[in-house]
């Protein structure tokens, strides 16, 4: 996409605005299936937390993707989306057994993460084709919020606790189609994601009528220059050519599956922001943008660092700014960035921001979430509009006016 393009786009639908690039979306789809060509069955699930537009749902489903979904309502916006209950998988964490029960009557997928739901289900339902979700202890990437394998993780049944799970199974004759992990976000080191998964073939070896293996996702993408990304093309000659030897071990095809998010949308997102105000104080410069951690939390929350474009500028000369937003609060998108010369009213792009910005978006401040745009052949398409002032009302019930406060 190019900066006009983009400037356009914020003319026609207002800032801030998010865009998002179908091509990219795609080339990133075919690159992790190409990478594991030697696979017989492969199997992407889309996980769809990371960017929940029903437009990119129905865009990944042309592409042959499938769903992985935390919650119920993720379910039915992906059924909504038009996708068959079976290629909809369900991996919650700490949701009830009741939910799971009821996405299970969905036909969807399911898979558990503790003994306690497990032996529940398995007691009540043992005919249910159930995915187990180990947790191997395997520390990927370097920030404890973003990994969730390791040993005070509240993700997974520990595969110290095999034993118990095996126990569980033969008491409730449970049936046992496939084993997930998921062992965070941002793998760096192939050599950790596939000792992780020697974890995984070990535990499966316990289980005699397993379908699929689940690898899970973490699959990192750049998010600055020098950025070191997840070498997609080596893994996929190393983990297909261990999990051939796996399956024929097993002696069983079975299929092997991956829940990308950031993986798939990430790059392809970009959001769009209007400088409101330059602010020269005694130490800084600041550029106070039109949006604020109500938008794009990942700075404040993860700390990472989105490259941000001065698309009205971009060939001016580089100096030092703080991009902040326009919240109560400090929403601190970059600290002494170069950027090219901001002036008040030029449109910055943060870059990467197709993962996990619009769907944690909030209406903190009373402010209303920004219109999304899909980019597709050399058009953009509102995919959704931006809020009004009936949406920050919607469900607000006020007192009867006569009563007295
Ligand atoms: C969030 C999540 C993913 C996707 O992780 P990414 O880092 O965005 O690829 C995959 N599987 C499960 C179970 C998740 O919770």
């Amino acid at each position: 996409m190019q900066s006009k393009d983009l400037l356009q786009l914020t003319e026609q639908f207002g800032s801030p605005l998010y865009v998002y690039d179908a091509e990219k979306i795609k080339s990133q789809y075919n690159r992790l299936t190409k990478a594991f060509s030697k696979v017989e069955k492969l199997r992407i699930n889309y996980a769809m937390k990371a960017l929940s537009n029903v437009a990119i749902l129905q865009l990944l489903k042309e592409m042959g993707s499938g769903l992985d979904t935390v919650s119920i309502q993720e379910v039915l916006l992906g059924l909504h989306a038009g996708y068959d209950p079976e290629k909809i998988f369900y991996t919650p964490n700490g949701v009830s057994l009741e939910e799971i029960e009821e996405v299970n009557a969905m036909g969807v997928q399911i898979n558990i993460d503790n003994l306690s739901i497990l032996e529940q289900f398995g007691t009540k339902h043992p005919n249910v084709p159930v995915c187990i979700r180990i947790n191997p202890h395997v520390m990927a990437g370097g920030n404890t919020n973003i990994s969730v394998g390791h040993i005070d993780s509240k993700f997974g049944i520990s595969i110290h606790q095999l034993p118990h799970l095996v126990r569980i199974v033969e008491n409730t004759k449970m049936n046992i189609v496939g084993i997930h992990m998921h062992t965070g976000s941002d793998i760096l080191d192939i050599e950790v994601f596939l000792y992780a998964a020697e974890i995984l073939f070990d535990a499966a070896k316990n289980f005699k009528n397993l379908e699929f293996l689940d690898f899970g996702s973490g699959f990192k993408v750049p998010y600055k220059k020098d950025d070191i990304e997840t070498d997609i093309e080596e893994l996929g000659k190393k983990l297909s050519k261990r999990f051939n030897a796996f399956c024929t071990e097993y002696g069983k095809e079975l299929t092997l599956i991956f829940e990308p998010g950031k993986f798939l949308v990430s790059e392809a997102g970009q959001f769009l922001v209007k400088v409101n105000v330059i602010k020269q104080t005694t130490s800084t410069v600041f550029a106070g943008i039109d949006s604020g951690f109500n938008h794009l939390i990942r700075p404040m929350l993860y700390g990472s660092q989105h490259h941000i474009e001065n698309i009205s500028n971009p060939k001016g000369k580089e100096r030092f700014y703080s991009v902040v937003g326009y919240i109560c609060e400090t929403d601190t998108f970059a600290n002494n960035r170069r950027i090219p010369e901001i002036k008040e009213g030029d449109i910055l792009s943060f870059r990467n921001a197709g993962a996990y910005c619009y769907s944690m978006a909030s209406n903190y401040n009373s402010r209303y979430k920004p219109a999304e745009v899909l980019w597709m052949n050399g058009q953009g398409h509102l995919i959704r509009a931006h809020e009004t002032f009936e949406d920050l009302l919607k469900n607000q019930i006020p007192l009867p006016l006569a009563e007295k406060v």
